[in-house]
């Protein structure tokens, strides 16, 4: 049922939004024959952009998965979204990934957003290619872009073709290990592929760039040796070399084309299939088992079953989608399987491979694959699911807090009908989303990872649940923590109704790491009745989450509850949890409390004569210059700054710079905010 192992490519396309990885998805489904229309980004007909708000927008927001056969292969692309609100879609995919392409355009060259997600990359070991896009345009040099990828990715881009041009005109590729030319016929949209000689001016510089790259593949004497006195290599030998280096990550190939005029696409399909590898070529996943002990598990069929749910979506008219990425054994309609995380048994239904929007049923799959179950209901981003009795957890993946939200409202009843099932969906859908309701004005509020990203989200509730809302401008999330050790007392002691309420509660508050949460726990010496000393902990943890001193959640700290007296008659929950909140009311203001806000990384890419613009206009928006870099006409400014100064940056950015400038902006951590500008907080 499923293609061999090794024949299983599943990759990513990372880059920079507009750099052309939806044009090129869809030119892979065509030239793989998955589908029979060529669609384009331009007039919103693209396959891969099945949403509707990314029609509108004509960017990539959801990471449709689809299935594709090349060769013996099948090659599962996973587009991964380029807009940098939407990374957790990025760090998700990269968990279930095992190869990617990193697409970069010739005009530009590497952008901010291909940095960030080529970290996110690097940090899970991903092995990459490169594709340079829009070589049919006015571009950077090949090699100013090979030095781009060395310099600010940090890699080895070793070039496999080079760009071959009549005149002017971006024609096809140089093949340098087979020294040929090769064309792809616009009159078959480029489906014909016409090999022939090398152009005679070109000779020289193909001899020079195809020593480059047997220079960097062959590190091994035996294969030098062979080369050296026959002169070349068989095409299979240098692949099989080639490959080992892309797995071992001591080469980045680099392919060129244009994928809106439909050149250098098949080969770069080649090159996944020859270069990237297969399911079982990575490194083992880590995760738990049943006695919380670390353990490897290895790709492997013939073992029990485990899968990696990666991605939840509501599809209209056919319900809950759970993405499956199968790491061990086999899973199909019908197997009773045990969720990790929560223990929850549960039977596999319906199992689709996905095409983009489409479903094609399938009866299951296996280790290496990715597969969507319909109707997993309780199954949520990250969790592993497996055998009953061979239970594990594979590592979790990371989700950001969010930083930034809004208060909703429903215009009408129905709206207000419509939108608690709504947002439950969305909820599910999308770890980085928060909904709660503001206790003091009773609104509800959105939480997301950026302006755009709750734009797109207030969008799909209004196109695709019907619900429309008003919704006040994106406003930052504050948060509080203390700064210092502390304690704190809380008392009750009244008649209520002719009733003794009496409760006593002394804590210690102490700071922990940033990020770290919160956490309430009872002094084991403690002499309570459990139930008072739940709600003990649960006025605690109330009173945090309800706000500081200024309103906020506090976070990162340990609250250790040290002491309590009760009266057998006069205590009750009531009166515990009471205590405990007027404790740490108490306890916060002793251990010096601080604001704190979220910071974002910002990298912006401008040309030298906008320097002084944009790095005055950064001072003023308290951010701190990290980094200055020069390329070529270009300089890279890299910055920490509060993201309340942010809000609407990219707008002003590019009307200050006439468009030449751009930037990309991502959460980065939350810090202190100065003391001075406490007063000034909503
Ligand atoms: P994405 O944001 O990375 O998904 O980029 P899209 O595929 O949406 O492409 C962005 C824009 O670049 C669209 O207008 C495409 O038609 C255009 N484009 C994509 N590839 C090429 C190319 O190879 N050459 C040219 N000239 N334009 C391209
Ligand atoms: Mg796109």
């Amino acid at each position: 049922m499923s293609a061999p192992i090794d024949a299983l490519r599943n990759i990513g396309i990372m880059a920079h939004i507009n750099a052309g990885k939806t044009t090129l998805s869809e030119r892979i489904l065509f030239f793989t024959g998955v589908s029979t229309h060529m669609g384009e980004v331009d007039d919103g007909t693209a396959t891969m952009d099945w949403m509707t708000q990314e029609m509108e927008r004509g960017i990539t927001i959801a990471a449709a998965a689809t299935s594709c056969p090349w060769q013996d292969a099948v090659i599962n692309l996973i587009d991964t979204p380029g807009h940098v609100d939407f990374t957790v879609e990025v760090e998700r995919s990269l968990r279930v990934l095992d190869g990617a392409v990193a697409l970069i355009s010739a005009v530009e060259g590497v952008q901010s957003q291909t940095e960030t997600v080529w970290r996110q990359a690097a940090h899970h070991g991903v092995p990459c290619l490169a594709f340079v896009n829009k070589l049919d345009r006015e571009h950077k040099g090949f090699q100013e872009v090979l030095d781009d990828i060395r310099e600010r990715l940090g890699a080895n881009p070793v070039a496999f073709q080079l760009p071959l041009y009549d005149g002017e005109v971006f024609v096809g590729v140089v093949d340098l290990l087979g020294r040929v030319a090769v064309r792809f016929d616009p009159a078959s949209r480029g489906a014909r592929i016409l090999e022939g000689p090398l152009p005679e001016d070109l000779k020289e510089e193909v001899e020079r760039a195809r020593g480059e790259l047997f220079d960097e593949v062959l590190d091994s004497d035996d294969l030098i040796e062979r080369y050296l006195a026959q002169g070349d290599l068989p095409r299979e030998v240098f692949l099989e070399a080639a490959r080992a280096a892309v797995l071992q990550n001591r080469i980045v190939p680099v392919l060129c084309g244009a994928a809106k005029k439909n050149i250098g696409v098949q080969p770069l399909l080649d090159a996944v299939v020859s270069l990237l590898p297969s399911p079982q070529d990575v490194p083992a996943m880590v995760g738990t088992n049943e006695l919380g002990e670390e353990t490897l598990l290895e790709v492997s069929r013939g073992a029990p079953p485990a899968a990696l749910a990666f991605k939840t979506l509501h599809v209209p008219n056919l319900g809950l989608l759970t993405f499956l990425r199968l790491f061990a054994g086999a899973v199909r309609t019908g197997d009773k399987l045990v969720n990790a995380r929560s223990g929850a048994k549960l039977r596999v239904g319906r199992l689709v491979r996905v095409h983009a929007g489409e479903f094609s049923p399938v009866g299951g799959g296996e280790a290496g694959d990715i597969v969507a179950a319909l109707g997993l209901d309780g199954v949520v981003t990250g969790d592993t699911l497996c055998a009953p009795k061979h239970r594990i957890s594979l590592e979790r993946i990371r989700v950001p807090s969010p930083v930034i939200f809004v208060a909703i409202e429903p215009e009408t009843t129905d709206d207000i009908q419509r939108l608690s099932p709504a947002v439950s969906q969305l909820l599910d859908e999308d770890p980085t989303l928060a909904l709660e309701r503001d206790p003091q004005t009773g609104q509800t509020v959105l939480y997301g990872m950026g302006e755009l990203h709750l734009e797109v989200v207030l969008e799909r509730l209004r196109v695709d649940f019907q619900v429309s809302c008003r919704a006040t401008r994106p406003r930052v999330a504050y948060r509080e923590t203390i700064a210092r050790q502390g304690e704190g007392e809380g008392e009750i002691d009244r008649l209520v109704a002719g009733r003794g309420q009496f409760a006593r509660v002394g804590l210690q508050l102490a700071p922990l790491a940033r990020e770290a949460g919160v956490e309430v726990v009872l002094a084991s010496d403690l002499n309570l009745p459990p139930e008072l000393g739940k709600a003990a902990l649960a006025g605690a943890k109330e009173a945090l989450a309800h706000g500081g001193r200024r309103g906020h959640p506090v976070v990162d700290l340990k609250v250790i509850v040290t002491r309590a007296e009760h009266r057998l008659v006069d205590s009750s929950d009531h009166s515990f949890r009471a205590a405990a909140r007027l404790a740490i009311e108490n306890g916060l203001a002793n251990a010096g409390p601080i604001v704190l806000e979220p910071m974002m990384r910002v990298v912006i890419l401008t040309p030298e004569e906008y320097m002084g613009r944009v790095v005055g206009d950064l001072n003023a928006r308290r951010a701190q210059i990290t980094q200055i870099m020069a390329r070529a006409n270009h300089q890279v400014v890299e910055a920490s700054t509060p993201l309340s100064t942010m809000f609407g940056y990219a707008t002003t950015l590019r009307s200050s710079t006439q468009g030449r400038a751009s930037c990309s902006l991502h959460f980065s951590h939350y810090e202190p905010l100065p003391g001075n500008l406490v007063a000034d907080l909503p």
